[in-house]
């Protein structure tokens, strides 16, 4: 044989057997399709409400997550443990905050990246720490009582933790970060004495000026508050649409596609002093909140808030997955 005949006979072969290759390809992917949706590459990992609502109640089991506690420390090994085990990578910051009556708080801002090096990324963000005062009780006699923030701290992170699970398993194709801010919940109750501006957020306040990677960047970002309770009903946060409005509609459209218009709510909200504000101003990321807040109320806050209500029975497993299953299809799908 001459090369020419040689070199045609190559390209003949080679053609025939992509063909098979491909024919073989095709067939198992479409094996891999029947058999697990979640699987394949292109599709949106199925939110599993039940792990979400396992989540919650592991961290309510710790005890209130009040600073300078066992509870909080062994809560916050479990949830660095758990972003690991999925597959982030770790960073756990450590801080000593001080809170509106001075008290110094050993503080820990939980951070779990995916695809660490990408240059798109979401940041996923909910508060840890839980209440150590139920100064909203029908009670007085509860005012100095911590709560178990089953909605209020530990809804947000379950949610998370789902998501990092999902993330684990499905390479998302950009960054997201997910962190876990320590001290938000730790600010001035109404029978203190001092006064402190800024009490609340300390977590994020001090990640702001100190975040995890230098010059951190993000495209934008997604705080989850009090996303867990029966019938939950998500406005149009007004901080959210002042600074991050493409965003907030990004999100409530994908809400409303997947059939959760009746949680995320087409109407404006008030405006909430939550971790988003200190991550949009210190580091100039756009950034939402999604929090049960409905501006019609007398203090806009479920009833159960800052009470020693706020416990596993207000927490529903639906809430959950309207949640979840809409931040995966916005990541999945941007
Ligand atoms: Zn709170």
């Amino acid at each position: 044989m001459n090369n020419t005949v040689k070199i045609l006979l190559f390209f003949l072969l080679c053609s025939f057997l992509s063909c098979g290759n491909k024919g073989m390809g095709d067939a198992a992917v479409d094996t891999t399709v029947q058999s697990a949706v979640s699987v394949a590459p292109s599709s949106v990992p199925q939110f599993d409400a039940d792990s979400a609502y396992s989540y919650v109640a592991k961290q309510v089991a710790f005890g209130p997550r009040v600073p300078n506690t066992a509870a909080h420390e062994a809560c916050a090994d479990y949830l660095a443990s758990e972003l690991k085990r999925h597959g982030a990578e770790l960073f756990v910051q450590e801080a000593v905050l001080t809170a509106y009556d001075n008290t110094k708080l050993q503080a820990r801002n939980i951070i779990g990246s995916y695809n660490p090096d990408s240059n798109r990324r979401i940041l996923l963000f909910a508060h840890w720490d839980s209440r150590p005062y139920a100064d909203h009780d029908a009670d007085e006699a509860n005012y100095r009582k911590p709560i178990d923030g089953a909605d209020d701290g530990g809804s947000g992170v379950g949610v998370l933790l789902e998501i990092a699970r999902l993330l684990g398993q499905q390479d998302p194709g950009r960054g997201i970060d997910i962190i876990f801010f320590d001290a938000e919940d730790y600010g001035t109750p109404p029978f203190a004495q001092s006064r402190m501006a800024d009490s609340w957020c300390l977590g994020s306040q001090f990640w702001a000026k100190n975040p995890h990677v230098k010059n951190y960047r993000a495209e934008y970002g997604i705080l989850l508050d009090m996303v867990g309770a029966k019938n939950a009903a998500f406005f149009k946060e007004s901080m959210s649409v002042r600074y991050a409005a493409p965003f907030v509609e990004k999100v409530w459209n994908a809400a409303r596609n997947l059939g959760y218009g009746k949680y995320f709510i087409n109407a404006p909200g008030g405006a909430i002093t939550d971790d988003h504000i200190y991550v949009s101003g210190g580091r100039s990321i756009p950034c939402i909140d999604i929090i049960n807040y409905d501006p019609n109320t007398d203090t806009g806050f479920a009833p159960y808030w800052h009470t020693l209500n706020d416990s596993m029975p207000v927490i529903d497993r639906e809430t959950l997955e309207a949640v979840g299953q809409t931040l995966l299809e916005v990541i999945f799908n941007d």
